[in-house]
C-alpha cells in the first residue's frame, strides 16, 4: 500500500546509486511502512546536469504552454487526491480529511501560478529620445534548489515548484525524508501531465549534505527553504556567500490577541480549531494567546473545553480530529518545554502528557500562569500547546506581541474597527488576520519578517522571486 519512494532525475524514476534507502515510519504505529531512496553525490551531479538542460528547454517553452501543462497537473492531482491523502496520513499522521484538504489546496496553488505565468509582465519606460524603446523584460532566474519540511508534505513543495515552473525555471526539490511519498505523488502529477525531462528533479538524503552541495553549485541560481530559523540562517548565509537569490520561510511564535470587546466564545472556538490543526505543527499556528484580563477566564474556559473535545488518534480512523506528532523527537521537545514551564510555576489547565506508549500521540495542552522566563514563551512549540497570558492595555499587548525575534503570522479579535486597524498597524509580522482565519490562500502573500525569514510564497509577489528583471534599451537603426 505504501511505496518504496524513488528519485526523479532527468525524467526517470529510479533508485539511488548503490540502492541506498532510508526507512519511513508511520507515526501512529511506529511501524516501518516503506523506504525512500537516499541520493548520493553522483545522483546529485546527475540531477544538476539534468536541471541545467531542463532549464534550457523550459525557459523557451511559452508561458501559454507552461500554464496549460500546469493546469493538467492540477487536474491529475485532484483526481488522485483520495489515494494521495492516504499516503500522507500514513507517513505524516494528520487526519485523512486534513490530508485530502492539503492535496486539493495544492491543486489550487498550481492553478493560481499557472495563471500568474501568463501575467509575468514587464513594462515600457518612456524614453528621453525619439525612437528609443526602454523595456523591462522578466527572465527566469535559472535552476532552483528547494528544501521542504515534513509538516505539510505537499503544500510546502507545491508553492515553490509551481512558482518556479510558472516563471520558466527548472528545479531540484529536496523533499522531506520522513514524509516522502505524498510529495513524490505531487511531482508525478507534473511528470504525467508531460513536463519535459530535466525540468523537475526530486531527491532525498541527508538534508545538510544536499544543501551544502547544491547551494554553492554554479548551476543553481536560486534557493528556497521552509523550516526552522536556525537552519534557515545557515542556508541563507551559504546562499549569500555564493550570491544566490533566496526565499526563507521560517519559524514563528504567533500572537493571538483577544480584546475584551471581541466575540469571546467564537474566538476561543475558532482559535482552538486552528491551534490543533496538524497537531500544532504549523509555522503559522497561534501559540501565544494574549487575552484582555476582563475576559481571560471566559476565554481560557472556552478554549479548555474545546481542547477536551479534540479526538486524538490514528488519522486514518473516522472521527479523529488530531493525529500523532509527525516524528519521535517532537515528544521530548513537548515534554522539555512543558517540564520547564511546570518547574517555573506554570499551571497546565488541560493535557500536558504523551498519550500511551505506541505512536507519537500527545494531549491537546493549555498552559496558564506563564512568565517570560519560561522557554515555552520564547521558543516555537511546534506542537499542540497553547500558552495563555492576560494583558491590561493596548500598548502592553503590542509590546509582548513584538517581544520575540519572530514575525510570521498574527491574529486579533475585536469588535472595534479602530482597534482592528491599530493592532494590524502595530504588530511586526508578515501576516495578520482579524476576526477570522484568513491566511495561506494562493492569491494572498505568505511570508514573514525578522527571524521568520524573507520573501513571499503567495500572491502576485511570489512569482517575482523566480524572475530577474532585465533592462533593454533599443534605438532604431
Ligand atoms: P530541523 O531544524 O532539524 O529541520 C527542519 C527542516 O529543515 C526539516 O525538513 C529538515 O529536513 C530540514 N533541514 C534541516 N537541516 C537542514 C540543512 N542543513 N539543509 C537543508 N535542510 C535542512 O527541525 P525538525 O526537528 O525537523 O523540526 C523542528 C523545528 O523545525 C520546529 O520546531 C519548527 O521550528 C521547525 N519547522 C518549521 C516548519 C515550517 O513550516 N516553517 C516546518 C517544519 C519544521
Amino acid at each position: 500500500m505504501y511505496p518504496d519512494v524513488q528519485l526523479l532525475i532527468d525524467g526517470h524514476w529510479r533508485a539511488a546509486e548503490g540502492g541506498r534507502s532510508i526507512p519511513v515510519l508511520n507515526p501512529a504505529t511506529e511501524e516501518v511502512v516503506g523506504t525512500v531512496a537516499h541520493a548520493s553525490r553522483g545522483d546529485l551531479d546527475e540531477a544538476l546536469a539534468a536541471a541545467e538542460r531542463g532549464f534550457r528547454t523550459w525557459r523557451r517553452t511559452s508561458a501559454y504552454d507552461r500554464a496549460k501543462l500546469m493546469r493538467k497537473a492540477a487536474d491529475l492531482l485532484r483526481e488522485r487526491a483520495g489515494d494521495i491523502a492516504r499516503l500522507m496520513t500514513l507517513e505524516q499522521g494528520k487526519p485523512l480529511g486534513e490530508a485530502k484538504g492539503e492535496t486539493l489546496a495544492g491543486a489550487d496553488v498550481i492553478d493560481w501560478f499557472a495563471e500568474e505565468a501568463r501575467r509575468a509582465y514587464g513594462r515600457v519606460i518612456p524614453a528621453r529620445a525619439e525612437g528609443v524603446y526602454q523595456l523591462v523584460v522578466k527572465e527566469p532566474v535559472g535552476p532552483v534548489a528547494a528544501f521542504t519540511p515534513w509538516n505539510f508534505p505537499i503544500n510546502q513543495v507545491v508553492r515553490k515548484l509551481s512558482a518556479a515552473l510558472a516563471a520558466g525555471c527548472s528545479i531540484i526539490v529536496k523533499a522531506p525524508e520522513e514524509t516522502p511519498a505524498s510529495p513524490a505523488e505531487l511531482i508525478r502529477a507534473f511528470v504525467d501531465a508531460g513536463v519535459p525531462a530535466g525540468v523537475v528533479q526530486l531527491v532525498y538524503g541527508v538534508p545538510a549534505e544536499i544543501s551544502e552541495y547544491l547551494i554553492p553549485h554554479p548551476v543553481i541560481r536560486k534557493v528556497t527553504f521552509t523550516g526552522s530559523t536556525p537552519v534557515g540562517k545557515q542556508l541563507a548565509a551559504l546562499a549569500g556567500l555564493h550570491m544566490k537569490r533566496a526565499t526563507m520561510e521560517l519559524g514563528g511564535h504567533a500572537p493571538a490577541i483577544v480584546f475584551a470587546d471581541a466575540d469571546i466564545d467564537a474566538a476561543s472556538k475558532l482559535l482552538a480549531g486552528s491551534k490543533y490543526r496538524n497537531a500544532g505543527q504549523v509555522c503559522v499556528s497561534p501559540t501565544r494567546f494574549l487575552v484582555q484580563e476582563q475576559v481571560f477566564d471566559r476565554f481560557v474556559d472556552g478554549f479548555v473545553a474545546a481542547s477536551r473535545e479534540i479526538k486524538v488518534g490514528n488519522g486514518l480512523d473516522k472521527g479523529v480530529t488530531m493525529g500523532p506528532l509527525a516524528n519521535e523527537r517532537r515528544i521530548p521537545a513537548m515534554e522539555a518545554l512543558l517540564g520547564d514551564a511546570r518547574q517555573k510555576g506554570a499551571e497546565i489547565r488541560t493535557g500536558g502528557n504523551r498519550i500511551g506508549n505506541k505512536g507519537y500521540f500527545f494531549e491537546p495542552t493549555v498552559v496558564t500562569g506563564v512568565t517570560r522566563e519560561m522557554r515555552v514563551m520564547n521558543e516555537e512549540p511546534f506542537g499542540p500547546v497553547a500558552v495563555m497570558v492576560p494583558f491590561r492595555e493596548f500598548d502592553e499587548v503590542v509590546e509582548e506581541a513584538n517581544r520575540l525575534p519572530y514575525g510570521l503570522a498574527s491574529y486579533a479579535f475585536t469588535r472595534s474597527a479602530r482597534t482592528a486597524q491599530a493592532i494590524a498597524a502595530e504588530v511586526e509580522s508578515g501576516m495578520m488576520t482579524v476576526n477570522h482565519l484568513g491566511l495561506a490562500l494562493p492569491e494572498v502573500p505568505f511570508g514573514g519578517v525578522k527571524d521568520s525569514g524573507y520573501g513571499s510564497e503567495g500572491g502576485s509577489e511570489a512569482i517575482e522571486a523566480y524572475l530577474n528583471p532585465k533592462f533593454v534599451s533599443q534605438a532604431g537603426i
